[in-house]
């Protein structure tokens, strides 16, 4: 499995300014935000590179994902107004990162999105 810049953070090794963590998986700012709130949320393991290697044994780690960004979502204050979790898969998706994880964007009316 290649090093990612997403194990370089979890490893500590580069800075990333993270706003949750737990034993399952840690959360931190987009560097280059596409909404005024832009949140990463990474399993700390397994590692998987894509949605297309998920298993039927990972179902739990994608739950807690989610239900993690449901949670920031809530806690932050921004649940009422809405918000939007993306995860994209490979080139076609603009994947560029090979570790999975869960985009949380919020803080403005967000606009449709495709091809
Ligand atoms: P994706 O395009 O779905 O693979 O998403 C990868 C995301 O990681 C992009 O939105 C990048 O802006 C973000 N990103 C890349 N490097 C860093 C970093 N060092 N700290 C925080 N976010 C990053």
């Amino acid at each position: 499995m290649p090093d990612t810049i997403f194990h370089k953070i979890l490893r500590r090794e580069i800075p990333a300014d993270i706003v949750y963590e737990d034993e399952h998986l840690i959360a931190f700012r987009d560097i280059a935000p596409q909404a005024p709130v832009h949140v990463l949320f990474i399993p700390k393991h397994p590692v998987i590179d894509t949605l297309d290697a998920l298993r039927p044994g990972d179902a739990a780690l994608v739950g807690k994902l989610v239900l993690a960004a449901a949670d920031y979502a809530r806690r932050e204050g921004f649940a009422q107004n809405g918000y939007r979790v993306v995860m994209n898969c490979r080139e076609d998706a603009g994947q560029t990162v090979f570790h999975i994880h869960l985009h949380l964007l919020a803080g403005a009316q967000l606009g449709h999105f495709g091809a």
